[in-house]
């Protein structure tokens, strides 16, 4: 974790004037290779890193839920005796839903105080959102006295899905299961087999303490990016239906190399290719990493970057310039872009002797094609959600 849980208790303190009576974490995550693969029933393989959301939680006396978040200006506020609805502030929306997806599900919430801190980049692709949501949910069923997890009442990934639901209906978001499930299910040196149709989950060894990931954020977010994602998302369904399959997921590359052109267009082959090839390639990394066999995974994230560029065309220069750069270095196995695409991070999977000076030719390549330094940090594998006291 590292934001400082006492900087948060004191914060809590100073801005409700008692003392917070306990506190949540939630990561934000990178995926390391599985990517446009989740909203095809296919397979994702994230890590939970090292930046999080923290939530120090007290209970009130009356029916009233208010959120303050250091990240943002206002605050937010549900009254527990009426309807819960979207509305201002945008950020409040994600607690929002949370809190309605709670009392669906039959959670007697508690008026209760929350307040957030986090350090996961606000709109750069390592999710933020989920974060947001899980520390909500799980602060929520700590003061309701129904807790998540081992020895709470509610099964960690029917908490993903209702944070998944309030980023789908309050937020406008239509997102995919994995950035929820890993930030509540990760855990420290495993990555997260995730297959996205039934939601099982394996979780694979990633601890070599010689091994590390740099994150680099381009901190653009390109206007293309909402329609794209719901583009993107159409074009899968439309491929999947005329292949006569439910979900790309239930293809191959031999099936699709024998559709004939006139079944599907252009644009929805290539889309095809890219699903079907990264769902083969992220249980092929899965078996590269069982094996300690850091080249083929890197191969493999190379090759799902020139997928997402040249077959799912969601790549941009920054992303692609970051890829170059880390190419060039000694130490690095691999990298791509992570996350939707249009902007936000890429990934380089390095040597920890390596990471300082690859993360310095990346930051300075870059800096002298955008004029500006991209944020690099590196992460291992971090722990999923959990209860700080
Ligand atoms: P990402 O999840 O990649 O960071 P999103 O656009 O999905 O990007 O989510 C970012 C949004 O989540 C922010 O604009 C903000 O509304 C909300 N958010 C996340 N973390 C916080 C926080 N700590 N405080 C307030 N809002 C937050
Ligand atoms: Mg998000």
């Amino acid at each position: 974790m590292s934001v400082k849980l006492q900087d948060v208790k004191r914060q809590f303190a100073a801005v409700f004037g008692r003392e917070g009576l306990g506190a949540v974490r939630a990561p934000g995550r990178v995926n390391l290779i599985g990517e446009h693969t989740d909203y095809n029933d296919g397979f994702v393989l994230p890590i939970a890193i090292e930046r999080d959301t923290v939530a120090v939680w007290a209970r009130r006396e009356d029916r009233t839920l208010r959120f303050v978040s250091r990240e943002a200006k206002e605050s937010a506020v549900v009254d527990l005796a009426g309807p819960v609805e979207k509305g201002e502030p945008k950020w409040g929306n994600y607690c929002k839903g949370v809190v309605a997806g709670l009392l669906k599900a039959g959670v007697e919430l508690q008026g209760t105080d929350i307040l957030l801190a986090g350090d996961v980049p606000l709109g750069g692709g390592l999710s933020s959102s989920a974060s947001l949501e899980v520390a909500t949910g799980l602060a929520l069923l700590a003061a309701a006295g129904a807790g998540a997890g081992v020895g709470g009442k509610m099964e960690p990934y029917a908490l993903a899905k209702i944070c998944q639901k309030a980023e789908h209906e309050f937020a406008g978001a239509p997102c995919g299961i994995m950035d929820q499930a890993v930030a509540v299910l990760g855990q420290a040196g495993r990555a997260m087999l995730l297959d996205c149709r039934d939601g099982t989950v394996r979780q694979i060894p990633f601890d070599d303490p010689e091994v590390v990931v740099l994150v680099a954020d381009t901190q653009v977010k390109h206007a293309i990016s909402d329609g794209g994602y719901a583009a993107r998302r159409d074009q899968c369904y439309a491929a999947a239906k005329k292949l006569g399959v439910k979900m790309l997921r239930d293809t191959d590359a031999a099936a699709l190399a024998g559709a004939p052109g006139k079944q599907l267009n252009a644009v929805e082959l290539k889309r095809a290719r890219h699903v079907v090839g990264e769902i083969d390639r992220t249980l092929r990394a899965v078996g590269a990493l069982e094996a300690g066999d850091y080249r083929a995974f890197g191969e493999l994230m190379y090759a799902s970057h020139i997928s997402l560029r040249d077959d799912y065309d969601v790549s941009c220069e920054e992303l692609d310039a970051i890829v170059a750069s880390a190419r060039e270095c000694a130490g690095v196995y691999g990298a791509r872009m992570t996350g939707g695409g249009f902007g936000g991070c890429a990934i380089v999977l390095v040597r920890q002797e390596n990471a300082d000076a690859a993360a310095g030719t990346i930051a300075g390549n870059f800096e002298k094609l955008f004029n500006r330094r991209p944020p690099v940090f590196a992460t291992r594998a971090a722990a999923g959600a959990e209860t700080l006291f």
